[in-house]
């Protein structure tokens, strides 16, 4: 028999979604009813980090229609293969804030936890692209170091659940995690940075409804979502069980050509959000990383577009523009630096 959902909508496990996952460019022309021959020459196989997209991702992607937001966040353009001078592989230098192994403590009072290396989605701008997750890799030992470093520094009120994305582990595992934090007196609140309820929404269980109710841990969840159509029925259903167990939710988009860099996109972003129950937190200029120049925006069109959305939104549906620099106490506002 099929399982159903209470909508009556097919539901497959999401590690049946991770697993079934499309994971190379002419599947995902197929899939999207694109002709893989008339994009021939705009389009590269990527040599590393490769292509993973989930069905129930595809099936927001507009059929036919090549220059879909969504699917260009996933599709691999030729771009990918040119080297553009001032474009690093680490630019945040994470590298060195990486404390410990599957630590990255950057910022005072939150810690970054690294849990796991994989995405459901690979997203072609990914600044983590290039990370060492090999070193960061969650074993027994790594994880009691880890665990011990947050407990030694009480200035830390905060632990971000980061990867990769961390809710592609298990909720056994993740239980197990969040009780050993929330044990820790000093550790008031969880963040989990995520995409997956939005990319497979079926990740929303009630095994993870389950612990994120169980702990004694505020938390808050931030999605990632760079445009409107990435919000269906069943995201929106996803959603709302998480707002009716306390969770928090803020979301964070990278201004992307191509995608949501223009007004109109980005104001109906903000006001999809805020009726799926979600607060626009941050909208991050592209970090400079080698391979993804061509989604990268102008400062100054990006300044422009702030003043946009400022003069046309509720100030509480305009997210934060920021940038990331190395060796910051915080993330920079783009209007420090006019
Ligand atoms: C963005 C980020 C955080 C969280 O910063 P907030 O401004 O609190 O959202 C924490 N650690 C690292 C390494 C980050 O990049
Ligand atoms: S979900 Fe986040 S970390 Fe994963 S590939 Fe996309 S941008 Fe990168």
């Amino acid at each position: 028999m099929i399982p159903r959902t209470e909508s009556g909508v097919h539901a497959i496990s999401w590690q049946k979604e991770l697993a079934n996952a499309i994971t190379n460019v002419e599947q995902l022309l197929a899939a999207t009813k694109n002709d893989a021959a008339a994009v021939q020459q705009h389009i590269c196989t990527p040599a590393q980090f490769p292509i993973r997209v989930p069905f129930p991702y595809i099936k927001r992607i507009v059929p036919g229609d090549i220059n879909d937001p969504l699917l260009r966040q996933v599709l691999s353009y030729r771009e990918e293969t040119l080297t553009t001078p001032g474009y690093l592989h680490d630019p945040l230098q994470e590298t060195n804030s990486n404390v410990k192994p599957g630590i990255i403590h950057k910022y005072k009072g939150r810690v970054l936890l690294v849990l796991g290396s994989t995405c459901a989605i690979n997203c072609r701008y990914c600044f983590r692209r290039h990370f060492p997750y090999q070193n960061n890799q969650n074993s027994t030992l790594q994880w009691t170091q880890a665990l011990d470093y947050i407990r030694r520094d009480s200035s830390i009120s905060e632990v971000i659940y980061s990867g990769g994305d961390p809710l592609v582990n298990s909720d056994k595992k993740l239980a197990s995690v969040t009780q050993q934090i929330s044990e820790i007196d000093h550790v008031k609140r969880l963040r989990i940075h995520t995409r997956m309820p939005v990319v497979i929404p079926q990740r929303v269980t009630d095994e993870l409804l389950g612990w994120l109710t169980e702990t004694n841990l505020k938390v808050s969840m931030v999605l990632h979502i760079n445009h409107a159509n990435e919000l269906d029925t069943e995201v929106a259903e996803a959603l709302a069980k998480l707002s009716m167990n306390n969770v928090i939710l803020l979301n964070q988009s990278v201004l992307l050509q191509g995608v949501n860099n223009h007004a109109d996109a980005l104001v109906t972003l903000s006001e999809s959000l805020f009726d799926h129950g979600i607060i626009p937190y941050y909208l991050h200029l592209m970090d400079k990383v080698q391979h993804t120049a061509h989604y990268d925006t102008p400062l100054q069109s990006a300044h422009i577009l702030e003043q946009e959305l400022l003069a046309r939104l509720p100030g509480y549906l305009v997210p934060k523009l920021v940038f990331e620099e190395p060796a910051k106490n915080s993330k920079t506002p783009l209007t420090t630096i006019t």
